[in-house]
């Protein structure tokens, strides 16, 4: 692979032994579509190894053997993409660049990123925006990403808006991140200038500790996509950029309580195709809703039934992607025998008692918080959430087996 920037435009050609098929970090296989994007809003005088992990976050999927940048990067970089992927990358000679004092958010808006938003009241935001691609039709026009834009815009947080057209060049399933990274892309350009040393993902524990659901199922300690030992923390952390989970130890139950607790309630959206409000009819509106009613402790509040292809894997047997939120549902919805879940309650025998872990803090995700952001966090999870008791962090770390 050889990559090229010039100011925030990337190109990229691919080497004879680069997939036109590739797999991203979750195994899934992603199709290239175009060899070019472009991302707004960034300086063209970042630190060379920023545009260089910026750059991996996009082309990795395609990159078997090595990649040869435009500018000389850092041996630090070279090195973790040499341990990490087995990828030889070069030229190398830059100096390292270290580490800023900031730490940012960076904030889709979902109730996720807004739970860690809460944890840190005074970091600035980082709102990537989806813009359509030059040269690449775009197929799935419902996602209103102007909508989530402007919510992000109007927090009163500082927010730095990053604009991008990167997704088009993934073809197959549909446009998206290549690598879950490439979200970074933007803040990582944004790093020298915001004087960054550490940028936050509203992921929380399904994703960092189990298995992120879709793929896995069990607990991943050394989930190598967001462990900060795993191959993508080590490599951000070379480029001075710490990967930082603040709500990585909670359920997606505690993040949308803290999100509906606090002052940006009027600004959360997950979902990715209303524009007044969330639209009620996605797949996404219908889990969340699931998650809301079981937090607000109610009925479910939904018009979808079980015969709209948006409720067919809840007919079918588990795993479930986010199956630990589908077990607390089930466990304190009223009524959820008389909905489109009945069907899953087959399978589970959830209890409040069982489910009560996805109430706590899981400690450990406190621990591999940079030292200089950890005391905030761990503040806040002792105060607004708890932290779990033995037998629920071993809920977590049995979680699958
Ligand atoms: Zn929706």
């Amino acid at each position: 692979m050889r990559v090229t920037w010039s100011g925030g435009h990337l190109s990229f050609r691919l080497d004879p032994e680069d997939e036109i098929i590739g797999r991203a970090a979750d195994e899934h296989p992603v199709k290239l579509a175009t060899n070019s994007c472009s991302i707004g809003g960034v300086p063209d005088d970042a630190h060379p190894d920023l545009f260089a992990v910026a750059a991996w976050t996009i082309v990795a999927p395609w990159t078997r053997r090595r990649i040869r940048f435009d500018r000389s990067v850092s041996p630090e970089v070279a090195a973790a993409l040499h341990d990490g992927w087995g990828i030889e990358a070069g030229p190398v000679g830059a100096q390292p660049r270290p580490a800023g004092p900031t730490l940012a958010i960076s904030y889709s808006g979902g109730a996720d990123s807004v739970a860690a938003a809460t944890i840190y009241p005074d970091a600035p935001f980082v709102h990537f925006r989806r813009v359509p691609h030059r040269r690449v039709p775009n197929r799935w026009p419902h996602y209103r990403s102007d909508v989530l834009a402007k919510l992000a815009a109007t927090t009163g947080r500082e927010v730095a808006t990053v604009t991008s057209d990167l997704e088009f060049t993934l073809a197959e399933p549909r446009p998206g991140y290549p690598e879950h990274h490439a979200v970074a892309a933007g803040a990582l350009l944004l790093a020298d200038q915001l004087s960054l040393g550490g940028l936050a993902f509203g992921y929380e524990l399904g994703s960092r500790w189990l298995g992120g659901g879709r793929y896995l199922h069990r607990y991943t300690p050394d989930n190598p996509m967001w462990a900060p030992h795993g191959r993508w923390g080590r490599l951000f952390a070379a480029a001075g950029v710490h990967i930082v989970l603040p709500v990585g130890g909670v359920s997606e139950a505690v993040t949308m309580r803290l999100a509906l607790n606090s002052g940006l309630r009027d600004h959360v959206r997950w979902c990715l195709r209303g524009t007044d409000g969330p639209c009620g009819t996605c797949g996404k509106c219908l889990y969340k809703e699931l998650i809301r009613a079981a937090v607000e402790r109610r009925p479910l509040n939904t018009s979808i039934t079980a015969d709209r292809p948006v409720a067919r894997k809840w007919l079918k047997k588990p795993p479930y992607g986010g199956q630990e939120m589908i077990e607390y549902g089930l466990a304190r919805i009223p009524g959820i025998e008389h909905t489109l879940f009945a069907k899953a309650l087959d399978h589970f025998d959830a209890t409040e008692e069982s489910t009560s872990w996805l109430d706590h803090c899981y400690p450990r995700a406190i621990d591999e918080i940079p030292a200089q952001w950890r005391d905030e966090a761990a503040a806040f999870m002792k105060t607004q959430v708890g932290l779990m008791t033995e037998d629920e962090v071993r809920r977590v770390e049995t979680w699958g087996s």
